[in-house]
């Protein structure tokens, strides 16, 4: 059935639906539920990923007053940089990744890391597991701390385990369109008992409750559910993100142009968790059909010359939000955009630029020479894996891409 009065428009990433009587908010223990489903310690609860990475630092930081740098991806969530805003005297230092992977560039993690490195933040984008390895070992030669960022990865498991216990720290995002969502939050743990303790004391004395901003998100939480439907999605983001292309502003069409005032500090109310309570009963049979369908869908993509989708290794089992996607160049992926960006297919990109290009971060970070993240900036687009993307519109999407990818088309273009 399609409605008339709006267009069709999947949504760019798989977020789990909200039925109604999940809103009736009848479940009960929102951190016990997750800590038995996902074999972690029975995790803390904060206002948004984010909040987490920044409780997780400044308790790092109680420890080792002395040490200022944080090491991280170069492509990442900007949030992730103006979290050091909440952290005064933090750096965040860029470093590069490996060509067309998601994980560091080991030489150059090697020579950053040193005396003065707080924390290196390991980050399983996309669902993906990312190396922990290699971090931990350059980590623990220099007495730093690694932190696991799994905010796209909450379900993924490195070797049967959870990932985020491998490292000191881990945390979840619970932010619409990651998967499981509470408006914004976050999910926050520590493998180690006396980190844990530390985390939670750090949240008793940082986050408040704050009825305004838990009414704000109880309001986005209804309406996350009352507009969470290709029929209906057009109206708070298909039509937003037009107008943000059209005037040629693609960060603000990915959502990634955020401040530092877009990060409040308070707790999750017991109403949201217990609303994310009730839907994660459905989150085990969800992440598997969602891993069913983006298997199949990864076998087509690989077959298209040149193209590359980020996959897991031998032991790693990732999540599927959506399938990151390496064309063979900028030109290929750009025309590729052209044609799929506004047409409610679910295709966007990630994160528009490495950290450096974002004005509202400079201020936080040491850069670096990040060439290998730029490319990946430049080659990258996403494709959802929502359960509403069927298999007419898949084919529609590899046909465009097949398209993109035809040179006859590039002397056209030209
Ligand atoms: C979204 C995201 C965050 C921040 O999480 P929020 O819940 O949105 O604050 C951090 N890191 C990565 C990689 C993300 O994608």
């Amino acid at each position: 059935m399609t409605c008339v009065f709006s267009r069709r428009q999947l949504p760019p990433t798989a977020g789990l639906p909200l039925h109604w009587r999940d809103l009736a908010g009848r479940h009960a223990d929102f951190s016990a539920d997750l800590a038995q489903a996902l074999g972690i310690p029975p995790p803390l609860l904060t206002c948004s990923g984010t909040a987490a990475l920044i409780i997780a630092l400044r308790t790092l930081q109680q420890r080792q007053p002395d040490r200022y740098q944080v090491i991280v991806p170069a492509w990442t969530c900007p949030l992730v940089a103006l979290a050091v805003h909440y952290c005064p005297s933090l750096k965040i230092i860029p470093c590069d990744i490996r060509r067309g992977s998601i994980n560091f560039d080991r030489q150059k993690l090697a020579q950053l890391c040193g005396s003065q490195t707080l924390a290196i933040v390991v980050t399983h984008l996309a669902g993906r597991v990312a190396d922990t390895d290699y971090a931990i070992h350059v980590a623990t030669a220099n007495g730093a701390a690694v932190i696991e960022d799994a905010a796209q990865s909450m379900g993924a498991k490195n070797a049967g385990k959870s990932v985020g216990l491998a490292g000191d720290i881990g945390f979840f995002s619970l932010a619409m369109g990651k998967g499981l969502t509470t408006a914004e939050g976050g999910v926050l743990f520590s493998r180690s008992a006396e980190l844990q303790a530390a985390l939670a004391r750090q949240i008793a004395s940082d986050l408040p409750h704050h009825a305004g901003w838990e009414l704000r998100r109880i309001t986005e939480l209804w309406c996350y559910w009352l507009m969470y439907h290709p029929d209906r999605l057009d109206w708070v983001y298909g039509r937003q993100q037009r107008a943000a292309l059209k005037r040629g502003d693609t960060v603000a069409a990915v959502g990634d142009d955020f401040t530092v005032d877009d990060i409040p500090l308070h707790t999750l109310g017991h109403y949201r968790q217990r609303v994310a309570a009730a839907a994660f009963r459905r989150f085990p049979l969800w992440l598997l059909d969602n891993r069913q369908r983006a298997e199949r869908r990864v076998v087509a993509l690989e077959r298209l010359p040149g193209v590359t989708v980020m996959q897991d290794g031998a032991e790693q089992q990732g999540v599927w939000p959506f399938i990151l996607v390496l064309m063979p160049d900028g030109a290929s992926r750009d025309r590729a955009m052209r044609r799929l960006w506004s047409a409610g297919l679910g295709v966007t990109r990630l994160f528009i630029h490495v950290l450096s290009g974002y004005p509202a971060v400079l201020p936080f970070i040491q850069p670096t020479s990040t060439p290998n993240a730029e490319d990946f900036a430049a080659r990258s687009l996403s494709i959802s894996n929502s359960h509403w993307v069927r298999e007419a519109d898949f084919t529609r999407i590899l046909n465009a891409l097949r398209t993109a990818l035809a040179t006859e088309d590039a002397a056209k273009e030209s």
